[in-house]
């Protein structure tokens, strides 16, 4: 269902992004369920009498009332539906909800709508919020947005002789795609990954979106699967993301934020 220059239009969505705009408004990069990624002005949000104020906080899930413009929707009416106040409380879930948000953004098209993909991000949104173990959340959703957006790693067999996997160490190598079994060179960065990691890897993606907490994990998986994830979110997005900087910081003992 395509929109017509100046049609007005309602959806329900997540706020992405949001950033100032002159002195009083506001630009806000949506992720609606019927038009998929859209980019809107909200316009005096910034003044105090606003009736926008406070609905379109970044993460919120919105009722929107939109207006298709040159470039840009321009936001009429919104109502908040769902808030996380956890995350505003909770750095780290904060920095997570953000590689989230980040990567669904970047992962998607503007004006292309995906229902699967709306529902993926707002169960991982809902759980890295108030969960247990947000970052094994964390983790689902960006191997469940990857294989949607078309990344699906190869988890199976070596991507370089197609080979069944052995229960040993193998590589992971993200630009090649996934997992190179021993014998075999790949060109580029490649890390370890251990049998475990791996078995873990394939159970999250395979799973229902949301039951990531039933994975058996200790820090030390979590840490590795953070690892393996990060580097192959970050082959295929291209650059290391600002989301993903933050969660870097924000895990330090003595982390300068003043950046
Ligand atoms: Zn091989």
């Amino acid at each position: 269902m395509s929109l017509k220059r100046s049609e007005t239009y309602r959806a329900t969505g997540f706020v992405l992004r949001r950033h100032d705009l002159g002195e009083a408004d506001r630009i806000v990069t949506l992720y609606t369920s019927e038009h998929g990624k859209r980019r809107a002005v909200a316009k005096g949000v910034r003044k105090q009498q606003s009736r926008l104020t406070g609905h379109i906080e970044l993460f919120t899930k919105v009722d929107v009332y939109l207006a298709v413009g040159a470039n840009l929707d321009v936001l009429t009416q919104a109502e908040a539906l769902i808030t996380y106040p956890q995350l505003a409380g909770d750095l780290e879930r904060f920095a997570q909800a953000s590689w989230a948000g980040e990567t669904l953004d970047r992962l998607t098209p503007e004006s292309e709508a995906d229902g699967y993909m709306f529902d993926l991000f707002g169960v991982a949104l809902a759980a890295i919020a108030t969960a247990d173990r947000p970052g094994l959340h964390l983790r689902q959703f960006e191997l469940q947005a990857l294989t949607r957006a078309g990344y699906r790693p190869h988890l199976e067999v070596c991507v370089e002789c197609g080979e069944a996997l052995e229960e040993v160490t193998n590589r992971f190598a993200p630009l090649a795609g996934g997992v190179v079994c021993p014998s075999c060179r790949t060109e580029g960065m490649s890390m370890p990954v251990t049998p475990r990691a791996l078995k873990s890897l394939r159970w999250l993606l395979g799973a229902d979106p949301g039951s990531a907490g039933r994975l058996n994990t200790d820090p030390e998986l979590e840490r590795e699967l953070e690892g393996l994830l990060k580097a192959y979110v970050t082959a295929v997005l291209g650059t290391e993301s600002r989301s993903a900087q933050l969660l870097d910081r924000v895990r330090l003992p003595q982390a300068d934020l003043s950046e």
